[in-house]
């Protein structure tokens, strides 16, 4: 089980007792508000339950209404501006947020709680996204046709409309600035939603593009545990773009309707594949951080280990080592690897993982019930957890569990292998460790995932290449999040037939 790290944390978390909490309003046009209402909702540090973060408002369908109008204003003035215009303004705000990541980052840690190298990773990375976005804004680009009617006919990328952003907790900057960065670099006015889990970073994100000078309307943001569901609502909106939980998504794509654009991404159960031949201690150091890194909280993060029966003890040995290294505490005490989960829910989430899994035949080998040594009882830990014997088709090899609980299942082989992986609905990110680049290729060819990796980790992402799944990790529409199409979402094509 991991260990709670003890230098410095006492003095460190009386001090965030006694830390303020950040009051968190609305953005609605060019004001600040409150919930009409006066609804709020309060955020504590997943560290320590005691301390209350963030409070912010609670929307009601009123005040949404309201922002989703303030975005509709804003449109007409802001899809007429240059490129210039909205890549300057892009570059401004990815500038404040650069200067600012420091202290950002120690705020999510509080907020969000992943550990500060991760964090920082997180602040620093958000600004170039928006970097590359402003580029965008001049390569929105059309076609000629050759035509026997009119000597010119052509198309041109105009932007949806109002855009709602939607997003989950787990990378509260990162993601959102995927969706807003290309977004307003299209010309679309935007209504964002940041999860309740942390609207502090909902906010830090939306206040460098107030401070770099975005007009009033454009950038528009509501907080709130209900507000998602009134924006999908509001047919006002012309677009969703969402990233979450596959039941939320669901929800979103019943609501939506023909006539509206909607974009999912969703959770997985990510496969790591490991071939009786492959270097056992990095294929071990592929699973750990595949499974443990962000406390299992990664939309990429495997879940399923399908090993060759001929490793299989021997790698899990190997896992068993790695995942007992980790270090349990708060992100920003001295030597923590291994940051909180996200809340009280999620930790009895894991507990109930744990039992089922037992349940259906598996056992545990290392973690299996919350972390409560010392300063620990203060927060939502939950150590690395292994089970073995996993059996096909229950719950633990077949549902999402975002979270550090992973199960092994022995296979005879790579087709033994695939013909697993692929038996579930999910089908976002997919890794195999082997030496054997033959059976690599067969591996990306035919595993049913839109991302897979080959001897590396099933986290991370390349902020230039495509990001998504495909099955129920999402609408297929993956090749629009990031990489050479990204703006095809958030554009609509006219082709226009120019008589003389
Ligand atoms: P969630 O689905 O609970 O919430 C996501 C967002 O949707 C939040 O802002 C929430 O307030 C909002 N929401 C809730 N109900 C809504 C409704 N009915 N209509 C509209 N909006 C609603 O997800 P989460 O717990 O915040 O995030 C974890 C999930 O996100 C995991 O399943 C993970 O796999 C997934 N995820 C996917 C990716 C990806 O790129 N595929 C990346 C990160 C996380």
């Amino acid at each position: 089980m991991g260990q709670l790290a003890t230098a410095g944390a006492g003095s460190r978390l009386s001090t965030l007792v006694v830390a303020a909490t950040h009051q968190v309003q609305n953005r609605i046009g060019d004001a600040l508000a409150n919930a009409t209402d006066g609804a709020t909702f309060e955020r504590r540090n997943p560290a320590d339950r005691h301390d209350v973060v963030s409070a912010a408002p609670e929307s009601n369908v009123g005040d949404v209404a309201a922002a989703v109008a303030a975005a509709r204003d804003a449109l007409g003035a802001w899809r007429r501006t240059t490129p210039t215009a909205r890549a300057d303004l892009l570059t401004k705000a990815s500038r404040l947020l650069a200067e600012r990541a420091p202290a950002i980052a120690a705020e999510m840690v509080r907020e969000e709680g992943k550990p500060l190298a991760d964090a920082t990773m997180e602040a620093s990375r958000t600004p170039k996204n928006l970097e590359l976005y402003a580029g965008e804004a001049y390569r929105l680009t059309g076609t000629t046709f050759p035509s026997d009617d009119t000597p010119l006919v052509y198309s041109t990328r105009d932007p949806v409309g109002v855009v709602a952003v939607i997003t989950p907790w787990n990378f509260p900057l990162n993601l959102a600035s995927r969706k807003i960065g290309p977004a307003l670099a299209a010309g679309n006015t935007v209504v964002f939603k940041p999860s309740p889990m942390t609207p502090l970073m909902g906010e830090r994100l939306a206040a460098a593009f107030a401070d770099a000078g975005m007009p009033a309307g454009v950038l528009n943001v509501v907080h709130g545990v209900a507000a998602g569901a009134h924006l999908v609502g509001n047919t006002d909106v012309d677009a969703v773009t969402f990233t979450g939980s596959n039941a939320t998504g669901q929800k979103i794509h019943a609501a939506i309707g023909i006539g509206r654009r909607v974009q999912l991404e969703l959770g997985g159960k990510n496969p790591i594949v490991v071939l009786a031949d492959a270097d056992l201690d990095a294929a071990a150091a592929v699973v750990a951080r595949s499974s443990f890194s962000l406390t299992g909280q990664a939309c990429t993060g495997a879940g399923r280990i399908l090993v060759d029966r001929a490793v299989h003890d021997e790698l899990v040995e190997r896992v068993v080592t790695q995942a007992n290294a980790y270090r349990l505490g708060p992100g920003d005490a001295p030597g923590v690897t291994m940051g909180p989960l996200i809340d009280p829910a999620a930790v009895a989430a894991m507990e109930r993982w744990v039992a089922t899994a037992i349940a259906d035949g598996a056992a545990v080998v290392c973690g299996g019930a919350p972390a409560t040594d010392g300063e620990l009882a203060r927060g939502n830990f939950f150590p690395p957890t292994i089970l073995v014997d996993v059996g096909p088709g229950t719950a633990l090899a077949t549902e999402e569990v975002f979270g550090p609980v992973i199960g092994f299942e022995r296979v005879d082989g790579l087709e033994h292998a695939l013909e697993s992986a692929n038996s579930v609905r999910f089908g976002l990110s997919a890794a195999i460790c082997t030496r054997d680049m033959a059976a690599a290729q067969r591996f990306a060819a035919d595993i049913q995932a839109g991302m897979v990796r080959v001897n590396r980790p099933t986290v991370g992402a390349a902020f230039n290449a495509p990001f998504g799944g495909v099955k129920q990790s999402g609408t297929g529409t993956h090749k629009e999040q990031l990489g050479p199409t990204v703006m095809d979402f958030y554009t609509v094509s006219r082709t226009v037939w120019m008589g003389t």
